[in-house]
């Protein structure tokens, strides 16, 4: 299928490109030694991935460690309160440690094993991103260093017991807000100093060629299930797949999917309290291109173009930029990003969980919210979401801030 010149039956050879970029978006905006690292990853991606063996591997861990393949589920109490249009979700909730981004970590780590490395590193903001990390390197029987912020230490204490459990070494950072952003100025120090004996397993479709690229094939799994699950159960395509974007992992693994098919595809942004700057997560609605840990892509910047401080009720989508493909997809209109706001996200948390018997992760929840809002107006036809993740990390926090609805 062509879109607006480009050929979507041979995109994923044609991008990104030998440079790692999807039209002027992505790229590697690093340190000269680490250059060198991201070329011995990006070398042994192009070998060793595309190999038999690994691929063999890969695919027997999935099966019979992380669970897969997850199911489509059809939300019928759902879709019969809106009107005509089918709702359907496909389970990255079911997902071995209950989220999406173990699809990632295990094929990273995977990598890592493959090159001889001992250490896996990582930073992480809510923990998400570090328990699947740590999960995947307790599994392969890798050294884990997990670098975060004291402040989000101190928030997010189920998930560093998780970490400690699973054997990784927990880092506190201190410098400055000591959240994300100085968790992964750390991450990057200290793995320009061990570069050698480790990698830098970055948890999501962001950071410097190849891991934008690297994530998006690992996480293709769910749509290559979804696509064909759904035409399975329903004999045909759905007309519309929707997906949450923070970095945009869960959404660029599910579009991998359906670029090629006559679907309509909608990212979901977190839009948090509003449209003032500070206040949402949406950068690929309201950013400029910019340049921040090692990628072009569209980014939210402050007065002095710096990535502007972001809010979301989702830690997972609270990130002032995306990656450089969706910025690329955005562009040349493939896709469309759009947003829903905190208040339609505890919404569709509380009538997904009241109607269906699904809690959702709060970042999944945007993307329910969206499906929700587009059934509405769509009359007939049929939406696939992509949910994310389970909502048992987010339940304190919303029974606290919200009530019980
Ligand atoms: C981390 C996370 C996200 C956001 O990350 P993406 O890279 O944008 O997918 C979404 N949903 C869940 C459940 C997460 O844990």
């Amino acid at each position: 299928m062509k879109f607006n010149g480009i050929d979507f039956d041979t995109y994923f050879k044609d991008y990104p490109n030998e440079e790692g970029y999807f039209g002027k978006y992505g790229g590697v905006y690093i340190d000269e030694n680490l250059k060198q690292a991201m070329e011995e990853i990006t070398e042994a991606y192009f070998t060793i991935c595309k190999s038999r063996k690994f691929i063999n591997e890969l695919r027997r861990i999935r099966k019979e460690f992380q669970g897969r393949p997850t199911p489509i589920s059809h939300l019928e109490r759902l879709s019969n309160k809106l009107g005509n249009v089918q709702i359907y979700v496909k389970r990255e909730d079911l997902n071995h440690t209950g989220a999406h981004k173990l699809n990632h970590c295990m094929g990273e780590a995977l990598l890592a094993k493959y090159m001889g490395k001992k250490k896996v590193i990582a930073e992480t903001g809510a923990g998400q991103h570090g328990v699947a990390l740590a999960t995947a390197a307790a599994y392969f029987g890798l050294e884990c260093d997990i670098y975060m912020g004291s402040v989000d230490i101190q928030k997010q204490a189920p998930n560093v017991a998780r970490m400690k459990i699973l054997g990784a070494n927990v880092i506190e950072v201190t410098k400055g807000d000591a959240t994300l952003k100085e968790a992964v100025d750390a991450a990057f120090e200290a793995y320009s100093k061990e570069y050698k004996d480790c990698i830098y397993c970055i948890g999501s479709v962001v950071g410097p060629h190849p891991f934008p690229m690297m994530v998006r094939d690992f996480q293709s799994i769910v749509g290559i299930e979804a696509r064909s699950q759904f035409t399975e159960m329903t004999g045909e395509l759905p007309d519309v797949v929707v997906a949450c974007v923070g970095g945009g992992s869960n959404a660029a693994g599910m579009f991998a999917g359906f670029l090629n098919d006559p679907v309509e595809i909608y990212g979901v942004e977190p839009l948090g309290r509003g449209k003032k700057l500070g206040d949402h997560a949406a950068s690929l609605n309201y950013g400029e291109e910019g340049i921040m840990h090692g990628f072009n892509s569209l980014m939210l910047k402050d007065e002095l173009g710096n990535p502007a401080p972001v809010y979301s009720v989702a830690s997972g989508l609270d990130y002032p930029s995306s990656g450089p493909e969706h910025a690329f997809l955005h562009d040349i209109g493939r896709v469309k990003y759009d947003v829903v706001d905190d208040e339609e996200t505890i919404e569709a948390f509380y009538m997904l969980s009241r109607l269906e018997g699904i809690i959702p992760a709060i970042e999944s929840a945007h993307a329910v919210a969206y499906a929700i809002k587009l059934a509405k107006k769509m009359k007939k036809g049929s939406i696939l979401v992509n949910l994310s993740g389970r909502g048992d990390k987010d339940m304190d926090y919303i029974i606290e801030k919200y009530g019980i609805r």
